[in-house]
């Protein structure tokens, strides 16, 4: 049969890498316009195949059902974007990939991303390439400590990384971090940290969503503030940033992009990631069309419209047990609006769910009030 071609039709069929809850919100999203979803994912039952057209279970290394797979769809995009090269290069040779498989290398790679931003003219920590604790030892000596030891790949949620104090760290984290070569970064004392999610169109047209303030908990993402309570000159340049990146690497799809801002107001990018963010899923309840209907028009060939803000959100992640057991009474909570990700077991720093609470725009209260407005 003769696929489609772009703009996609309704009907369509979009296949997504990974199963789980990005991919879930992506396929609601993809309904909503009239597309079917193939997910492709190693999780049977995984969130994104409960309420997707299609599954293939399998491994990512599975070349046969990567194939069918392919043979499937009309188009594939990611919500994971770790596939290995092999992978990713049968799929593009057998249907479009979007984003393409260039960016996802990238994003797959520390080193590669960070030579690639900083050519581009987008600031980030200082960083060195690491092989040895000889060039750990120069390199510390240059950047000064206390730093951060990255692996160069799957490093997410604070994992694949180490906090050197002092020398007598090194060692160590030489040790643990594998595989080899690794990026040492200057430590950042940041004021806040803030992400700007971007979506770029095939016809080169750029939509990006307000920045945002994100604060962690145990390395995981826990409260995303929008706006991010910066500088208008702040926002302006980092909306900036994140479409010269989008543009420099000729996306198609969404884009998130990490920044910190230091204590002297300067944004320094600490990641990329071409696909929907934990931190744009206040977008599902503040805005007329959310990141992930942004993402799937994009990868559909549709038109993008704006990234339009109608309020100001707050969303609190729900990782592990502990979170879940407030189920009961955030779903009591007038006000509060919850999304379960239909996982089965509450293991410990697993995100389960989140939930947005809605302020009319411009009025998102201070610290005291976003904890009372988010407390159960
Ligand atoms: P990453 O895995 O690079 O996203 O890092 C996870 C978290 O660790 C970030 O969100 C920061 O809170 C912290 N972090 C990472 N790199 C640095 C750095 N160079 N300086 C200070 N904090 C960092």
């Amino acid at each position: 049969m003769k696929p489609p071609g772009f703009p996609l039709p309704p009907g369509a069929v979009i296949g997504i890498i990974g199963g789980g809850q990005l991919g879930r919100m992506a396929a609601m999203a993809a309904a909503r316009l009239g597309y079917k979803c193939h997910i492709f994912s190693p999780e049977p039952d995984g969130p994104a195949s409960q309420v997707a057209y299609l599954s293939t279970i399998a491994d990512y290394t599975d070349h046969v059902a990567l194939h069918r797979f392919a043979e499937a769809v009309d188009v594939i995009t990611f919500e994971f974007e770790n596939v290995p090269a092999d992978g990713l290069e049968l799929l593009t040779s057998m249907k479009p990939v979007r984003p393409g498989p260039e960016i996802l290398r990238l994003s797959q790679d520390r080193l590669l991303e960070k030579r690639f931003l900083n050519e581009i003219g987008i600031a980030t920590a200082p960083w060195a390439e690491i092989h040895d604790e000889a060039g750990l030892a120069e390199a510390a000596a240059l950047l000064g400590l206390p730093a951060v030891l990255k692996t160069t790949r799957l490093g997410y949620d604070g994992k694949g990384q180490a906090m050197l104090r002092g020398t007598a760290d090194f060692s160590a984290a030489l040790r643990q971090l594998q595989p080899k070569p690794l990026v040492l970064e200057g430590f950042i004392d940041f004021a806040c940290e803030i992400s700007v999610i971007v979506a770029r169109g095939e016809d080169g047209m750029i939509a990006a969503f307000d920045p945002v303030e994100n604060r962690h908990k145990h390395h995981i993402l826990d409260l995303t503030l929008a706006p991010a309570r910066l500088e208008p000159e702040q926002l302006a340049e980092a909306a900036r940033m994140a479409r010269h990146i989008a543009e420099k690497l000729g996306l198609i799809g969404l884009l998130a992009v990490e920044m910190f801002v230091d204590r002297n107001g300067n944004l320094l990018v600490n990641e990329i990631a071409p696909r929907p963010h934990n931190s744009g899923h206040w977008t599902l309840d503040a805005c007329p069309a959310s990141q992930f209907e942004l993402h799937i028009r994009a990868v559909a060939g549709l038109p993008l419209p704006p990234a339009i803000r109608h309020s100001d959100a707050v969303m609190k992640n729900l990782v592990g047990p502990d979170d879940m057991a407030l189920l009961p009474a955030i779903l009591a909570r007038p006000g509060l609006i919850p999304h379960l990700y239909g996982k089965a077991e509450a293991r410990p720093g697993r995100k389960m769910g989140h939930f947005t609470r809605l302020f009319p725009r411009g009025s998102l209260p201070g610290e005291f009030g976003i904890s009372d407005a988010i407390s159960v």
